[in-house]
């Protein structure tokens, strides 16, 4: 299995302002997707100790590397600067991420979210990025989350706010991952629940996901009404065929159960 390290950056975290909740919901994914996370730090923000730990991981045999938090536009956001030192890859304005970000406060003014569409220079600072890194469009903030193969691995940089850091892993880092983790067998099953509302359904898939080890389910968003059947994908990996399925047989099972048994169920 290939060896993942997490490494969330944030004084916040350190001083208990934030509770770091990227790393968990990052080692869910990623162990149902073939991976194995093998270490998980939390750092200040501070170039050098960015840079230190990222060798360390890359020394010790992690072949991704993917760090939370530290990609805004304030000065304290320092994790393109310990990338860069870490990999020798210096800091450069990229004009696809400029543009990104340019758009980006354009649709923020238009919506009344800031005041002015002006590119300052401390949102420019969020389009210099490590040389030869490939942006990751940020479907829900400003910044651009960075994709960088180095020789010893690779890097993923992910914003700090969860609900962008899962939007962008969903959409942009998931599908990279699954090549590089090229889990022997992964499998994915749709579930129909008979469940209408996501909000009790998260519930149960939370409660299946701590019973089952291994495997992530993920409700398929979808809009309000009484004829609404939400269906649920489940995922694992592993390098066992007979494994895999077992997790998620395992996992369909419950689930089921859970809903069948809950008051506010309607169809199914
Ligand atoms: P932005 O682009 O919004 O500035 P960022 O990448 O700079 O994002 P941070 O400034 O480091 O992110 O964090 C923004 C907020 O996200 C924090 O105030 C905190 O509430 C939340 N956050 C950061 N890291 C984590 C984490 N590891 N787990 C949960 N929440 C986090």
């Amino acid at each position: 299995m290939k060896r993942v390290d997490l490494i969330a950056i944030g004084r916040e975290i350190l001083r208990g302002q934030t509770l770091d909740t990227n790393s968990h919901w990052l080692t869910k994914r990623i162990t149902a997707m073939g991976g194995e996370v093998e270490r998980m730090v939390v750092l200040d923000d501070d170039v050098q100790a960015i840079a230190r730990e990222i060798g360390v991981s890359f020394r010790d045999g992690a072949k991704v590397i993917i760090t939370t938090g530290g990609l805004g536009p304030t000065f304290d956001d320092k994790t393109l600067a310990g990338i860069a030192e870490a990999t020798g890859c210096p800091l450069s304005l990229h004009p696809g991420a400029l543009e990104f970000v340019t758009r980006r406060y354009r649709e923020f003014f238009e919506q009344g979210f800031v005041e002015s569409p002006e590119i300052t220079p401390a949102r420019e600072k969020m389009a210099h990025l490590p040389q030869g890194v490939e942006p990751m469009d940020n479907p829900v903030g400003a910044a651009p989350a960075v994709f960088l193969k180095t020789p010893r691995g690779v890097i993923f940089a992910l914003p700090g706010v969860p609900k962008e850091m899962k939007a962008i892993f969903e959409a942009e880092a998931f599908p990279h991952l699954k090549d590089i983790l090229g889990a022997e067998v992964y499998l994915e099953e749709v579930v129909k629940t008979g469940m209408g509302d996501e909000s009790v359904l998260g519930e149960l898939i939370e409660r299946v996901m701590k019973r089952v080890p291994g495997v992530y389910l993920k409700s398929k968003p979808t809009h309000f009404g009484k004829d609404v059947e939400l269906e649920v994908i489940i995922t694992a990996a592993s390098s066992s065929e007979e494994e895999v399925h077992r997790r998620v047989k395992e996992a369909e099972g419950l689930l089921l159960d859970l809903v069948k048994a809950h008051p506010t169920r309607t169809g199914g």
